[in-house]
């Protein structure tokens, strides 16, 4: 796809910040450092346009931007920085579900993963939280340029299985360096908005 135009339109606080016209989202979840506004800047081709936040684990903000007039990326707050307080956590949680819960226009999440490391029960909290929405999904292993070649497909098959997912599942390996994965990433979004 190519992107004529990528500008942030807005960070919502509350619902009612939610855009109205209907046109199909597409969401981006992960935790805090997992290489998300890395890829989001990737996608749309725009160095600085999605920014990291300065406080990591406190920005609550989901933030909408608009592509091509067409379509949103939204990027949802990144999780499971520090250790937080249950109820800051159940906070964290309703909010989510706000945004995820019947929300007509949202086509696809996008679920970032370190392709490091076993997705951790943060990352399996998101990915309920996702199911129980009815949301279709699909997990990207970020970094892989970190990876030798030799971990590349035991730590793909370490996603899928901590996750519970078939064994021949797409995980999409994904490099904000190489800038692997971004052709293929804009395939299936392509699909789902299109
Ligand atoms: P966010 O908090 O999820 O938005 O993460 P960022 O995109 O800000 O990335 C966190 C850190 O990981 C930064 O230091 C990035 O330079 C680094 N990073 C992100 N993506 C990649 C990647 O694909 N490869 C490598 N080697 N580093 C990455």
């Amino acid at each position: 796809m190519k992107v004529q135009s990528a500008t942030f339109v807005k960070s919502a606080l509350r619902p009612e910040d939610f855009p109205r016209d209907g046109r199909p989202e597409v969401a981006f979840v992960g935790r805090s450092n997992v290489g998300k506004s890395t890829l989001l800047n990737a996608l749309l081709g725009r160095k600085g346009l999605a920014k990291t936040s300065g406080t990591p684990g406190k920005t609550r903000t989901i933030n909408f931007f608009d592509v091509n007039n067409a379509f949103y990326f939204v990027d949802l707050p990144g999780y499971g920085y520090a250790k937080v307080p249950k109820a800051m956590k159940l906070e964290w949680q309703q909010w989510m579900t706000s945004y995820l819960k019947d929300r007509g226009p949202l086509c696809l999440a996008v679920s970032l993963v370190d392709a490091r490391h076993a997705p951790s029960a943060q990352d399996q909290e998101m990915l309920d939280l996702l199911e129980d929405a009815e949301v279709p999904t699909l997990i990207v292993a970020t970094k892989v340029d970190k990876l030798k070649r030799s971990e590349r497909q035991p730590n793909l098959a370490r996603i899928r299985k901590t996750i519970g997912l078939e064994s021949d599942a797409l995980v999409l390996p994904f490099s904000g360096v190489s800038k692997e994965g971004v052709r293929e990433l804009w395939q299936i979004i392509a699909e789902q908005v299109g």
